[in-house]
């Protein structure tokens, strides 16, 4: 039966690792956050590992830390090499170890992936998403590198670490040493798959064999490369086994390389989509194997554990998102939770371009030492006009603090824009943010007015101690003869249902709206999140693994409707949208026949369709419907209005402020920064 306090039992249970005990099943996983090799990197990331020790979770794994320099992701990257380091990854030891928390540090020797002049690999095969060569190891190198790989897990025990995990996934040095698509060696490394794997092993022996039994190692095993010559199912379970025997106490899963063209933690991949790759291999071992890659409720958790598919379950973006996510499903609190919506946009995407990662739904993280919300000791009488995601977010902040809130918004449902995204087939994720805003208001009893578009007389008769605009931005109209012809529609009526769509259709600007309205057109709004079958399909995965590295054929697409993309900037069409997931929106339209077309001039629109010319030639295109998705303006009506009429003491945030590409990522930082400061 279940527990009416604690809906997650199995996911609260203790896993007993005969020498230690961990005290949950949600472990933390691996995610570089950039505070690395910042200046006072290691005392926020501290704080910030503390944090998540707090709520709950029950085992942590630092981001990736070389081994030796040429493992290096980048030029500088974090690494273990020295007692001085050590001294550094104390202060991160003491801070989880003091909130009760169990941390591993992850050892990561990036391989053909560093991006540096000093990168190796298995063979000097270049990596499709790097500049640089690797330079072949040496059978002496590989040796010094093992020795490096087991110097750092020494070191860290040294550091206080509960363990380390050893990253052997995702395209890294050991996964590199496994399969042929990177190792062409003819010696004891390369050729067979015994030889392949001989380099995974040693570390592991060596490792094993310093630090003693009572230390944790746990094993990032590839378990679907998504790469061509990748490892087979048999290869895959010959290594868990071997891995089993060499000493390592957990096997973590891997799903994909980086330079796969398979999406594999991007929103529209389905929740818990790579659990039965996990499944299959965790039969063949004895001890715990972690699934990982979309899981962000503690219910898809819990049933991933009643369902005996693995033994622990690794959530790392979903901890950025909610620090408290444990002791929230343990409390019977899951509403409360804030979700990670997999949308990259403040983490993967900073991180990939060499920023520090945050998260867009909570702009918190990775900033714990620097954004601190207090409690007032004056509570103010505070209006937030609009109720999107700046001014939801702003309503919430500030009630938390302690100030008496007025939310208005005009139309008859919190959201704002951030409403029409949670429509887009694939972004179903998105309605988890605005569940989070509508439980939080309510929490912090922050007083909502629906259907109530607010005018300044509203505001000077109520005497508000500050008043907050957040009337967000409406879509531009651009001006093209014919625009007010029946046929075109903009982006808001088409998603809010207000019209239907067309059959053949031309979608005017190719900016992330332009790109989420053409796959509304080509799924016909249905529903993606939870069509595993439909995904593995489109992208040709096979989870059961009879094909090495997980491919097979993809099935021909039927788009609903025919679909053209237009933009005047002559450049490749999401040059500019998020550096993790453009190719996949790219790729996704592609494979719908969508024609994406750049330097179109847009000149006329009529009966017979949209007119342009187009690297000097002029056509037309037939089409039935044109959807307007030109980007946005600010809705200042109101701003302006209070400003004339002397009202002093206004702020303005999000769309509202600057609509040129304002996202929800900046709305909702700018909406939290305010509150913290009124
Ligand atoms: P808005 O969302 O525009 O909200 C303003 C609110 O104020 C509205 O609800 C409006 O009704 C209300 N209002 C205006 N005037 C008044 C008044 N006088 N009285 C009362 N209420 C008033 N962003 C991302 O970061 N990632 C994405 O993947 C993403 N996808 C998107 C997909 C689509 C299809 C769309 C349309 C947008 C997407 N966005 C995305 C953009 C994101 O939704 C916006 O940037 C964000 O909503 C802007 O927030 P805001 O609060 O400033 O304004
Ligand atoms: P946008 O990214 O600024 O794109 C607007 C598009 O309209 C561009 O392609 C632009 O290209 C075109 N355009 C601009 N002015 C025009 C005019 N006068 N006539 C014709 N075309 C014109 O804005 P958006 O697509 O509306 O998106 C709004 C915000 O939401 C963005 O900041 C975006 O980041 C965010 N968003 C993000 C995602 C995501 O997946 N991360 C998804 C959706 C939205 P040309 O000028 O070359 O024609
Ligand atoms: Fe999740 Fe997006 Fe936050 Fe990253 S930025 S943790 S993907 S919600």
């Amino acid at each position: 039966m279940t527990d009416q306090k604690n809906p997650y039992p199995l996911l609260s249970q203790t896993l007993d690792l005969g020498f230690t005990t961990l005290k949950n099943r949600i472990v933390m996983g691996s995610m570089h956050t950039g505070l690395e090799e910042q200046k006072s990197g290691f005392e926020r990331l501290a704080y910030f590992y503390q944090k998540r020790a707090k709520g709950g979770v029950g085992l942590i794994v630092t981001g990736g830390v070389a081994p030796n320099i040429s493992g290096w992701l980048y030029p500088f990257a974090i690494k273990l090499t020295n007692q001085k380091e050590v001294r550094k990854h104390k202060l991160i030891t003491e801070a989880v170890h003091k909130a009760e928390g169990k941390i591993l540090m992850q050892i990561l020797h990036a391989g053909r992936y560093g991006y540096h002049p000093l990168c190796v690999g298995a063979s000097n095969i270049k990596s499709p998403t790097n500049k640089f060569k690797p330079r072949k190891l040496s059978n002496w190198g590989i040796k010094r590198t093992i020795k490096h790989f087991m110097r750092a897990a020494v070191l860290a025990k040294e550091a206080g670490y509960d363990g380390v995990e050893v990253m052997g996934s995702e395209g890294y040095l050991i996964n590199q040493f496994l399969v042929e698509h990177t190792n062409n060696r003819q010696d004891q490394w390369g050729g067979s798959f015994d030889n392949r794997m001989r380099f995974a092993l040693e570390i592991v022996k060596a490792i094993r064999q310093k630090v003693g039994e009572k230390f944790i190692i746990m094993f990032r095993l590839s378990m679907l490369d998504l790469v061509e010559k990748g490892s087979s199912f048999d290869e895959v379970v010959i290594l868990a086994k071997a891995l089993e025997q060499a000493g390592v106490t957990i096997i973590n899963s891997g799903i994909g390389w980086h330079e796969a063209r398979i999406p594999t933690i991007s929103t529209q991949v389905p929740r818990a989509a790579f659990v039965p790759v996990t499944e299959l291999i965790r039969k063949h071992v004895s001890i715990p194997v972690v699934c990982v890659n979309r899981i962000n409720t503690p219910g898809v958790a819990e049933a991933i554990l009643q369902q005996d598919k693995a033994d622990l379950i690794s959530m790392a973006r979903p901890l950025l998102a909610d620090p408290d996510f444990v002791k929230k499903a343990q409390n019977n609190k899951a509403q409360e939770i804030n979700s990670c919506i997999a949308c990259n946009q403040a983490c993967l995407d900073h991180v990939f371009v060499g920023k520090q990662a945050s998260c867009l739904v909570n702009p918190y993280a990775c900033n714990e030492t620097m954004m601190q919300s207090l409690p007032v000791t004056k509570p103010k009488q505070i209006v937030v006009v609009g109720a999107g995601p700046a001014g939801c977010t702003a309503a919430i902040e500030l009630a938390k603090r302690g100030h008496k809130v007025d939310l208005y918004e005009a139309s008859d449902r919190i959201g704002g824009q951030f409403k029409l995204s949670a429509k887009i087939p694939g972004k179903e994720e998105f309605n988890e943010t605005l569940r989070y805003f509508e439980n939080q208001l309510n929490k912090h009893k922050v007083n909502c007015i629906l259907n109530t578009k607010v005018s300044t007389d509203d505001l000077i008769a109520k005497r508000y101690d500050d008043i907050v605009i957040a009337s967000g931005v409406m879509p531009r109209i651009p001006d093209i003869e014919g625009v007010n012809h029946p046929m075109v529609v903009n982006y808001m009526q088409l998603l809010n249902g207000e019209v239907e769509p067309g059959s053949k259709v031309a979608v005017i600007g190719a900016g992330g709206i332009g790109f989420d309205v053409s796959v509304f057109l080509v799924f016909g709004g249905k529903k993606m999140g939870e069509n595993a079958q439909g995904y593995y399909q489109e992208w040709g995965i096979d989870t059961t693994l009879q094909h090495r590295g997980g491919l097979k054929q993809t099935i021909e697409p039927r788009p609903e409707c025919e679909v053209f993309l237009l933009q005047r900037k002559d450049e490749k069409l999401g040059k500019r949208l998020g550096k993790t997931t453009g190719w996949i929106h790219r790729t996704t339209l592609k494979h719908q026949k969508v024609k994406m077309l750049s330097g179109v001039n847009y000149n006329q629109i009529d009966d017979e369709g949209l007119h342009i010319t187009i690297k000097g030639k002029k056509e037309i295109l037939k089409v039935d419907q044109v959807v307007i998705c030109a980007g946005q303006e600010s809705d200042k009506a109101l701003y302006h209005a209070s400003m004339a009429k002397g009202i002093s003491n206004v702020h303005i945030i999000g769309g509202a402020h600057i609509a040129a590409e304002v996202d929800a990522k900046r709305a909702i930082k700018e909406a939290t920064e305010l509150a913290l400061r009124l």
